[in-house]
């Protein structure tokens, strides 16, 4: 078979792209390892932690909340069968959405390894050893990424397990360990605290949520202490121990210094992900990689090698789905002769926990590196109509400004369904907008985007409600 181009991985970033070639009438096939289509998001990632993670808070809400709102409902019984077959079913009708969308758009899919056999060619390798080779004058490479393993540390998915065994726990642990307190360990702590593990999370550095806003880590950390989560900072794993129940971690500070141990139901290891391009044959092309084994690619997504394109997770830059998305769709309308393009200083970043936490643009001590000077204007939620009436008051809007051009830098939201108010000002600073743009926007009363607008107005002094 002969292609304008064959897409390596249907995760956001190539099955994304895959359609957006199609839609500008390039003949285009997909090739992806997995039975399923959308890589790490759909299947082991965004998709079933979100659904955790909603389930577990509407557990918490019924068993610790309810009764404030007048509601008695007894105490709410826990079927984690149940709980996970809801989880998979929001997984399958994603994944089968994929699957309608490449058709629908006449994609080829190929089930199978995909391996880079030349400039121009493709070969798939199915799990019963067949293969077939596919010709095409361009090939992106979109193998995401892999959980990063911590050394001497074996993940066996029952006791010690990745976010994906995270996943898939048939019992809640009475005690789990957390290493890692980025994202995703918090979000996976966040699930299990939930349905009753108590959770300690180890991190080497100093704060949680390492990268994301200071004052926004530190307020954060509190609120999750306050709902039970334990937390070990500039802490090191030295060792896990599995014994035929259970695990035990022996730590340190990391800084040097005596050894504890702590013992655990499971240990979840979320330190990171690595790029993922095993097997791909990169040496047999020679298509150069960074000293982080990310695909190194230009400002077009090009590889070194004519022909061979990369994007999402295996390449630089944030490890998130919606950049991948993004980059597919660049990517493709460069390969259509169009000017695609990703504004990098607009990625929103958010943690899905409750509350959430969302930001988008620099932080403070980015800004502070750069030297370049900023006002702050913050708002708290326990000041918004609309949180107060809710009950869920904790966090607060920090919006970030030139201090002589009043265009928005970056901002920070802790509070409740802070992931979707941080929309707004994504694209305000699309359109670089000042702070007085989104002051001067008006905000449906009573909403909790009131807080936004305030935190607008809090940047120049005349907040209304503090
Ligand atoms: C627990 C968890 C929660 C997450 N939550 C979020 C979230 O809420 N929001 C967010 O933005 N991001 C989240 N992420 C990150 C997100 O999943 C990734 O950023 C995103 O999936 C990257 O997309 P991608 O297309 O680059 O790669 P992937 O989604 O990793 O897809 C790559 C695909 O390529 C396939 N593949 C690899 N090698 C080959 C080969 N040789 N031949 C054929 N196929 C191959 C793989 O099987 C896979 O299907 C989460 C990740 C995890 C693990």
């Amino acid at each position: 078979m002969s292609y304008d181009l064959v897409v390596i991985g249907t995760g956001p970033g190539g099955y994304v792209c895959a359609i957006r070639a199609a839609q500008l009438g390039l003949k285009t096939a997909v090739v992806e390892k997995r039975a399923t289509h959308g890589g790490t998001c759909l299947n082991v990632g965004c998709i079933p932690s979100k659904a955790l993670l909603h389930a577990s808070e509407a557990f918490e809400e019924a068993n610790k909340h309810f009764g404030e709102l007048g509601i008695d409902v007894g105490t709410p019984k826990l079927d984690l069968t149940k709980m996970q077959a809801f989880k998979q079913g929001g997984v399958d009708g994603n994944t089968k959405g994929v699957e309608f969308l490449l058709k629908k758009n006449k994609v080829d899919s190929y089930h199978g390894r995909g391996r880079i056999a030349g400039a121009g060619r493709v070969e798939v390798i199915s799990d019963d050893g067949g293969n077939q080779m596919l010709e095409t004058k361009s090939i992106v490479i979109a193998t995401g990424s892999d959980v990063t393993r911590l050394p001497g540390v074996e993940i066996d998915e029952k006791t010690v397990v990745s976010s994906t065994g995270a996943l898939e726990l048939a019992q809640v642990p009475k005690k789990l360990v957390v290493i890692g307190a980025g994202v995703i360990g918090l979000e996976l702590g966040s699930v299990w605290r939930r349905l009753g593990a108590e959770v300690t999370v180890i991190e080497y550095l100093d704060r949680v949520l390492p990268g994301m806003d200071g004052e926004v880590g530190k307020q954060f950390q509190r609120i999750l202490a306050k709902q039970g989560m334990t937390f070990k900072l500039s802490t090191k794993v030295t060792g896990v121990a599995v014994a035929d129940k259970g695990a035990t971690v022996t730590v340190e500070p990391a800084q040097g210094g005596e050894a504890e141990t702590i013992e655990a139901d499971v240990v979840l290891v979320a330190i990171g992900r690595v790029p993922y391009t095993e097997g791909l044959g990169l040496e047999t092309v020679g298509v150069a990689t960074d000293e982080k084994g990310r695909v190194q690619t230009d400002s077009h997504y090009a590889t070194n090698v004519t022909g061979i394109y990369a994007i999402g997770d295996v390449i630089a830059g944030p490890m998130l789905a919606h950049k991948a998305e993004d980059e597919g769709v660049a990517l493709a309308e460069i390969l259509a002769g169009q000017s695609g393009h990703v504004n990098y200083g607009v990625i929103p970043n958010v943690v899905y926990t409750f509350p959430e936490v969302a930001s988008v643009g620099k932080t403070e001590e980015e800004l502070k590196k750069d030297g370049i000077a900023y006002k702050t204007g913050k708002f708290p939620f326990t000041a918004n109509g609309r949180a107060k009436a809710n009950g869920t008051t904790d966090g607060f809007v920090k919006i970030l400004a030139d201090t002589e051009t009043d265009r928005v830098l970056g901002v920070h939201i802790v509070g409740a369904d802070a992931g979707n108010l941080i929309a707004e000002v994504a694209v305000a600073m699309e359109f670089a907008a000042s702070a007085e743009d989104i002051a001067r926007t008006c905000h449906a009363h009573p909403t909790l985007t009131e807080a936004v607008k305030e935190a607008a107005l809090a940047v120049d002094k005349r907040a209304i409600h503090v």
